[in-house]
Parts: C-alpha cells; structure tokens; sequence
C-alpha cells in the first residue's frame, strides 16, 4: 500500500466523519476498528429474531439532520429519512399526552392552559435551528457568531436549568414534555448541562423534526464507509489498537477514542499537564437497552403517541426528575424514565409486514449489571394496558454489556462522558482547539471531544479540519457533496 498520510482509531460516526474529510482533502488515510464491523454506536442488526432488525445504539437522528458535517455530506440525498408528524409524545397517567409535533402550533394547542407558555419557549430557537445547530457545532468557546440567539438560548436554559423552571407552567403536561427530552443528557434534573441540551433537542423536533432512517442507523454508517472507500479511504477490522506504537508511520493519528484510551495509547508521549487535564474527565451514568420484537404496534392508551418516533415514559417532570437523581445517587429506580423508540411504524424495512420492533433503554448507575428488561416492559405497560400480550422476543443487554461492547462507553455511558455543562465546556480540556492534543499530529475526534454525544460527525469533522490545517497546511474545509 502506498504511504499513509492519516489515521484514524475507531470508526463510530466521529471516526467515518473524520476518515471522510481527510480523504475528501486528497490524503490516503486508513482507519482501524476493533470491532468485526464498523459504525460504532450507528449500526442495525437482527437482535432478537429473523427479520426483525433493531438499532444496536442510536437510532433518531436530529442531531445528524441538523449537522453543519452531515449538511455539506448532503446525509438526506444519500440516506432515504422518515420524519414522523410528531417528534416526541410523552403520555401522562389516566391516558393523557403530552405530543410535541413538527408543527408547534399544534403542538400548543394540544397543552390546554401552558400552550403558550410552552410556545414561548420553544418558538424562538426551533425558528432558528439553523443558528442553534451552527451555535452549538463546535466548541462551545467560541465567540457566538450570533449573540442574539445564544442570548435566547442561554437565558432559556438557565430558567429550565434551576428551581425557576417551573416558573411559566400551570399544569404537568408541557413541563413533562421539557423534561422528557433533557433527560436523554442522563445528568442531575434540573441542571443547566440537562435545560440547554433538551431545548436544543426539542427545538429541532419543531423545525425539520426527529427523523428515522430508513434502514436503520447501520444507513448512515453505509453512506460514510461507501464515500470513504470511494476516495481511497481503507478500513481495518478487527484490529484493536493498544498503543500507538501499533500504528503505521502518517502526519496525522486520529483517535475515536475516550480520553482514558488517549492516556493509554499515547503514554508517557503527552506532556504531564495535559495527562493531568485529561485524568480529571468524568463518564457519567449508564444506560441498560432493551430491544422487543412485536406482533403489533404498542397499544398506548393514548392514541396520539403512536404518531411520534420517540416517546418518553416515566410520567411526570418530578417523578423523571427524581428518578434521574436517584441513579445518580447510585440507585436502580423502580420507576426509572425510559426512552422508547417505534421505528416500524415509520420504516416498514425493519419488521416483517405483521411485526414492529421497539427499542427502549433507560437509565443506571454507571456499570450496572442489572437486566432491566422487567421493569422497562413494566413501565410501558402503565401507559400501555395489553404491551405484555404483543411481545414476541426481548434481548435485553445490562450497562457492562454495553460497555464490553464498546470501550467508548465505559461503565455504559453512552455520551462519552457526563454530557454537564462544566464538560461540555471542557471537552475533554479547556482548549479552543480541544481536538489537538500537545503531541504533534495527535488528535481526539470522539463524542469525549466538542460538541459531545450523538450521531453528527462533528467531533471528527472538526478535528480532522485541525489535522488538515496544522498538518498538511490544508484551511479549506473539504468538499463533502455526493460525486
Ligand atoms: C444505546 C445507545 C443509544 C443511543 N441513541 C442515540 C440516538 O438515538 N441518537 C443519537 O444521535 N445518538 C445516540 N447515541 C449516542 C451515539 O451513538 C454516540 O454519541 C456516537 O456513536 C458517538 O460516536 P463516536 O464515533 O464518538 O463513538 P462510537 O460510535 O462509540 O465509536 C467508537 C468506535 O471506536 C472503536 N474503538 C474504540 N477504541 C478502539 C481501539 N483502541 N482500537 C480500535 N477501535 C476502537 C469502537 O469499537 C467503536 O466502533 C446512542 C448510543 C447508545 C450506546
């Protein structure tokens, strides 16, 4: 093989992202993966039986639809999307529902009295998502390019953040809906980390939606392996990297990494300040994943939540609230929030035509070995009277498991380090530049780098951007368009 000009470790979406940038500037790069496939935490699979194929990790994906990387890839020209009508539904006791639509005027009309408080809310950043997504794409360091709406942002976070966020609602519908979707960060409710990521995520969810591929994630790591082999890029499985030694002579090392593996790999190569620095980076909470084969669609007693992709279920903002706090404490919930996600209803590839595959997981002390596949079922059935009559199958994997799966989610958690406001800032240092590390044409690339946790390629669109500059004196971004 002809001399290489770049590696990468690791091929989750940072690692493809950062493959694809590189070999779109010209260079020869090569990528290892430990594991027999690649795409990290963005693949799909028959978990549970023949025919009915779940999300091994992530599965909707605002976060990619709205990615500055995945933009300038032009992801929806290369991978068909499903956007459902509603984003995310969160059904209340009694068969009410919370239902955040596309469409936020609907969205208000179905909250009764906090309608428009809720409105007021969300209205301001889903009508500049666009901004939102560019303020929030790298490191949160930098200079706003507008002020304006980190102005909006910050003070909307800040109220949902603190003991002030329940200030503008009446009833418990549209504070639920809030809170449903700040605890995907998995940290302290209320928290500012929690607020300013949920309100991001539920922006989107009334700008362009929270779509579903078409296929499955696996979609979108196919799209990034095809468009990095079709420009010379080269994959490696099965080749776990346990120094750096192991590597072949490149200008520039990517690692999709976490910081511990960066420690590990790098060893006495990083100067001791920044050892020190990388050595006070914290993971978080885990998470347990639940996958179900159906035979039918899940009978909520509310029927609205059926039109969402992703439903939150866990009852109220306190009962959330204080179930998050409890497993940050280091305790099992009985009553834990669980976030469940309905992709057969929206992609009919994924189940056989008289099945639905579900896919739930919910949140536990980090490194749990608990199999929570009881008490999830249970929780769906309290908003689901007859759940327990429609499943077919159940592969239920505890947070060790996922964290032998994948070394990037140590203990399970599935963010690459507790996603609160202080590492959100400081990922994984307090750097502008928190991609490159002091060793020359070293970089971090993974969700444990700017901007944090989930399927957008920035992490390692922006550190391969580094590597192009201060290596091959590249400034240009690459061009990503299809061919
Ligand atoms: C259960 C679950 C549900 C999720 N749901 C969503 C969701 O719905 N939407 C969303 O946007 N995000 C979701 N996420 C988060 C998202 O999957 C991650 O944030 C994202 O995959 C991070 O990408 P990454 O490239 O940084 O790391 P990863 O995707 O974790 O990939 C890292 C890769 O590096 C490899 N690797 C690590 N160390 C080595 C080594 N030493 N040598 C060789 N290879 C190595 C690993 O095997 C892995 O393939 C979920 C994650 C999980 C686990």
């Amino acid at each position: 093989m002809a001399e290489l000009d770049a590696v990468v470790v690791g091929s989750g979406p940072n690692g493809l992202a950062a493959a694809v940038t590189l070999a779109r500037a010209g260079l020869a790069v090569r990528v290892y993966e430990r594991a027999s496939r690649p795409g990290g935490g963005a693949a799909t699979a028959e978990l549970t039986l023949p025919g009915y194929r779940h999300d091994v990790c992530s599965a909707v994906h605002p976060l990619a639809l709205e990615s500055p990387f995945f933009r300038e890839f032009a992801l929806a020209e290369r991978v068909e999307i499903a956007v459902p009508d509603a984003s995310f539904a969160h059904p209340l006791d009694g068969g009410r529902a919370a239902v955040a639509y596309r469409d936020l005027e609907r969205t208000r009309e179905g909250l009764g009295r906090d309608g428009d408080a809720y409105a007021r809310l969300m209205r301001p950043l889903a009508e500049h998502a666009a901004e939102v997504a560019e303020l929030t794409s790298g490191s949160l360091l930098r200079l706003p390019r507008d002020p304006a709406v980190a102005a909006r942002l910050g003070l909307r976070a800040f109220e949902q953040g603190s003991v002030l966020w329940n200030l503008r609602f009446r009833d418990d519908a549209a504070p639920a809906l809030v809170t449903g979707v700040a605890a995907h960060t998995i940290v302290a409710q209320p928290s500012l980390g929690a607020a300013g990521a949920g309100l991001v995520l539920a922006a989107y969810g009334h700008a362009r939606g929270w779509p579903i591929p078409r296929g499955g994630s696996q979609a979108i790591t196919d799209a990034l392996v095809a468009d990095l082999r079709a420009h010379g890029g080269v994959i490696v499985t099965d080749a776990e990297i346990t120094s750096l030694r192991e590597l072949p002579p490149a200008r520039a090392r990517l690692l999709d990494t976490t910081p511990a593996a960066l420690l590990r790999l790098a060893g006495d190569e990083l100067p001791p300040s920044y050892r020190a620095a990388l050595g006070r980076f914290r993971h978080g909470n885990g998470v347990a994943k639940v996958d179900i084969a159906l035979s039918a669609p899940v009978p909520w007693r509310n029927p609205e939540v059926r039109a969402a992709g992703t439903v939150h279920l866990g009852g109220t903002r306190g009962e959330i609230a204080a179930a998050e706090n409890e497993v940050g404490r280091g305790r099992h919930p009985d009553r834990p929030y669980v976030l469940v996600s309905q992709p057969s209803l929206f992609d009919d590839t994924r189940a056989p035509a008289v099945g639905q595959v579900l896919w739930a997981y919910t949140h536990v002390p980090a490194g749990s070995d608990v199999d929570v596949r009881e008490t999830v079922i249970a929780q769906i059935e309290r908003f689901a009277p007859g759940f327990r009559d429609t499943l077919l199958a159940v592969h239920s994997r505890t947070a060790l498991d996922l964290s032998r799966e994948n070394p990037n989610y140590p203990g399970g958690d599935i963010s690459g380090g507790a996603a609160t406001l202080a590492q959100l800032l400081r990922r994984p240092v307090l750097r502008a530049d928190p991609w490159r590390t002091p060793v020359p044409g070293l970089y971090l690339c993974s969700a444990s780098t700017s901007p944090g946790p989930g399927v957008h390629g920035l992490c390692g669109w922006r550190a391969a951007r580094s590597a192009l500059a201060h290596e091959f004196g590249i400034d240009a971004s690459p061009d990503l368009s299809p061919d």
